[in-house]
C-alpha cells in the first residue's frame, strides 16, 4: 500500500468489549480475516475494562455471563469480579489469535457513507482514515458515562469522578465522601467503601429494589469437573439460563407475578434496616422490575452503619465544599462520586454515523432510537450495531443477545457474498417500522412500561427503546438469519459510458 493510499477492510468492528471480540470470533470462523477491530482505549475489555471500582462484579452468574463458545471452567465465584472477566476477555483475544486485528487507540471519530464506491469512509482521532465494505459497531450501550449538571460542581474544591472512571491514585479512606445514585454501580461501591471512609452520604433519588445476592466460591471440585467433564460446565449453563427463560412472561407479560419477588426483596431489606424511618426511606413505590433489579446482601448492611447518611433526594447544588440535596439536606464532603449511570438512548457514536441521505444516526433517531432486529438502521447500509435498539435485557446475560447478533452478522455477510460485487443491502423504512410496531406493542404490558418508574430504560420522550420484550431464544429465532424481502439491495451506480465518437459509414 502506498503511503497516501487508504487501507480497506472488508468489515470494521468498533469496540472490544464482550461485542466487538465476540464479532471479531465470529468473523474468523466464517473465514473472514480482511478486518479490523477499532478501539479507543489503550487495551481491550470495554465494561470490564473501564469499570474497576470498589466491589465491581457481574450480577448474571459467570457460567451464564461467558461466550458459549469459550467456557470459562475456571471462573472463582459464582459472580465473578471484574479482574476475572476482564482477564477471561484479554484471554478471548489471545486464544482466538484475535491481536493482529486489533487496533488500539483508534478512537472512531466519524463514519461517512459513500454511496459512489458503497463503501464506508472511517475517520480515526489519530488521523489514520480507513475505508470499510461493512460496519459492525460494538461501541457499547454503557460506555460513555453520564454526568449529572450540577449548579456549582465546577468549582467544588475536593475530588470528582464518576464510577465508570474510578480514579484508584486518590485514597478515600478517612474522607467524607458523596455517593450520588443507587443503581447498579452505586450499591456495589457502597458496601466497598463504607467500613474505610470517615462519612459516607448517599444522594437517592429513587430506592431500587434490592435482592440478596447468592454469591459464593466456586469450589474446587466444582471447577476440577467443569475442567474435566465440560458437559457439566454446560449444563449448569443451561440451568442458569433456563431458568431465567421461565421468569420473563413474568416481566413481560404479567408484572402482578413479581410480588412474591418484591416480599424476598422486602424481607432482604428488613433483614438490616431495623430504624423504621431508614427502611421507609428504603423502599421503592413502584413495582419490582421496573427498574433493573439490583443484587446485593451487602448494601443494606452497610446503609445501616452509623457513618452513612441516606437523604432521599437527588443532588442538587454544590456550595464550595457542601452538597446540597434537593430536599435542603447539606453535607461538607471532600469526595463526590458519581453513579449516575451512562448515555444509553443517546449514544455519543450515532453523532459519528453519516447515512446515505447525508444525515446522522442521531437524527435519524432524534424522536428514538429504531433498528430493524436490534442491528441496522434505515438509512444507513451496511451498518449494523450489536446490542442494537430494544435487545437489552432485566433478567439475563447479554452474551446471549450479543451471540444471536452475531449470528444475524454472519448471515448478513453471507447474503452480501451471495449478491457479489459492490453491493450494500439497505433496511427498508417499512421494515424497520413494522419490526418497531411489533416491539412497542408488546412492550405496553411490560413491568418497564406499566411498572410506575422512569428508568435509564425510556428516552426522554418515555418510549422504551432499549429492552427487548421477549424471551432471549425469540431473540435468537428472530436474528437467526436475515430476510432479505426487508432490505433493499443497493449497488455502485452504472456511470454513462463517455460518449461515444461518431462512427461514419
Ligand atoms: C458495571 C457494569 C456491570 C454490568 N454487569 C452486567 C452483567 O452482570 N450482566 C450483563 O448481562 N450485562 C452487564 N453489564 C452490561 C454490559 O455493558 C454488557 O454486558 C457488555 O459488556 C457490553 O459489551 P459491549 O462490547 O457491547 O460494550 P462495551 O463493553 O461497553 O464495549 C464497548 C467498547 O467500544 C469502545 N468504543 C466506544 N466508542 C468508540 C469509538 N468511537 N471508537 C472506538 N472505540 C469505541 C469502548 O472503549 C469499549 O471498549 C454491565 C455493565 C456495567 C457498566
Amino acid at each position: 500500500m502506498g503511503q497516501h493510499e487508504r487501507e480497506h477492510v472488508r468489515v470494521a468492528v468498533i469496540g472490544s468489549g464482550f461485542g466487538g471480540l465476540g464479532a471479531a470470533v465470529r468473523l474468523r470462523r466464517e473465514g473472514i480475516t480482511d478486518f479490523v477491530v477499532l478501539e479507543r482505549a489503550g487495551s481491550v475489555g470495554g465494561t470490564w475494562r473501564d469499570n474497576s471500582y470498589p466491589g465491581c462484579a457481574c450480577d448474571v452468574p459467570s457460567h451464564l455471563y461467558s461466550f458459549s463458545f469459550a467456557p470459562n471452567p475456571d471462573w472463582p465465584r459464582t459472580f465473578s469480579g471484574q479482574e476475572h472477566i476482564r482477564a477471561y476477555l484479554e484471554h478471548v483475544a489471545d486464544v482466538f489469535r484475535l491481536r493482529p486485528h486489533i487496533r488500539l487507540d483508534h478512537e472512531v471519530t466519524m463514519m461517512r457513507w459513500d454511496a459512489e464506491q458503497v463503501w464506508w469512509e472511517i475517520e480515526v482521532a489519530n488521523g489514520v482514515t480507513l475505508t470499510a465494505d461493512v460496519v459492525v459497531s460494538a461501541t457499547g450501550p454503557l460506555s460513555d458515562p453520564k454526568m449529572p449538571e450540577i449548579p456549582g460542581l465546577a468549582s467544588f474544591p475536593g475530588k470528582v469522578f464518576h464510577s465508570a472512571r474510578w480514579d484508584h491514585d486518590y485514597d478515600l479512606r478517612g474522607k467524607r465522601v458523596a455517593m450520588v445514585g443507587t443503581g447498579a454501580s452505586a450499591i456495589q461501591i457502597v458496601p466497598s467503601i463504607q467500613p474505610d471512609v470517615a462519612r459516607l452520604t448517599l444522594f437517592q433519588r429513587t430506592p431500587p429494589w434490592v435482592m440478596p445476592r447468592m454469591d459464593r466460591e466456586i469450589t474446587g471440585v466444582e471447577r476440577w469437573l467443569h475442567r474435566q467433564l465440560p458437559f457439566t460446565g454446560a449444563a449448569r449453563r443451561g440451568l442458569l439460563w433456563g431458568i431465567r427463560e421461565l421468569q420473563v412472561s413474568a416481566f413481560t407479560k404479567r408484572p402482578n407475578e413479581l410480588g412474591l419477588i418484591e416480599s424476598i426483596a422486602k424481607s432482604n431489606m428488613a433483614r438490616s434496616i431495623k430504624d423504621p424511618a431508614l427502611r421507609a426511606r428504603l423502599t421503592p413505590d413502584y413495582r419490582i422490575g421496573c427498574k433493573r433489579i439490583l443484587l446485593s446482601s451487602a448494601y443494606y448492611p452497610a446503609l445501616a452503619e452509623p457513618n452513612v447518611d441516606v437523604v432521599a433526594s437527588g443532588l442538587a447544588e454544590v456550595r464550595g465544599s457542601t452538597v446540597v440535596a434537593a430536599d435542603g439536606t447539606e453535607a461538607e464532603v471532600d469526595a463526590i462520586v458519581f453513579g449516575t449511570g451512562f448515555h444509553v438512548t443517546d449514544m455519543p457514536i450515532a453523532d459519528r454515523v453519516v447515512g446515505a441521505e447525508g444525515h446522522t444516526l442521531a437524527d435519524a433517531w432524534k424522536d428514538g432510537m429504531q433498528s430493524l432486529r436490534g442491528a441496522t438502521a434505515a438509512g444507513f447500509p451496511n451498518w449494523m450495531t450489536i446490542i442494537g435498539p430494544n435487545t437489552g435485557l432485566g433478567n439475563s446475560s447479554m452474551i446471549l443477545m450479543i451471540e444471536s447478533q452475531l449470528n444475524y452478522m454472519a448471515d448478513y455477510l453471507r447474503q452480501l457474498n451471495v449478491l457479489g460485487g459492490r453491493v450494500a443491502l439497505a433496511a427498508r423504512p417499512s421494515a424497520v417500522g413494522a419490526w418497531n410496531r411489533r416491539v412497542q406493542e408488546r412492550m405496553k404490558r411490560t413491568v418497564w412500561n406499566t411498572g410506575g418508574c422512569t428508568s435509564w430504560y425510556l428516552d426522554a420522550g418515555g418510549r422504551n427503546t432499549t429492552v427487548w420484550p421477549g424471551t432471549t431464544s425469540e431473540f435468537r429465532r428472530a436474528t437467526r438469519e436475515v430476510d432479505l424481502a426487508e432490505y433493499e439491495v443497493v449497488r455502485a451506480p452504472v456511470r454513462e459510458p463517455a460518449e461515444a465518437p461518431a462512427v461514419s459509414a
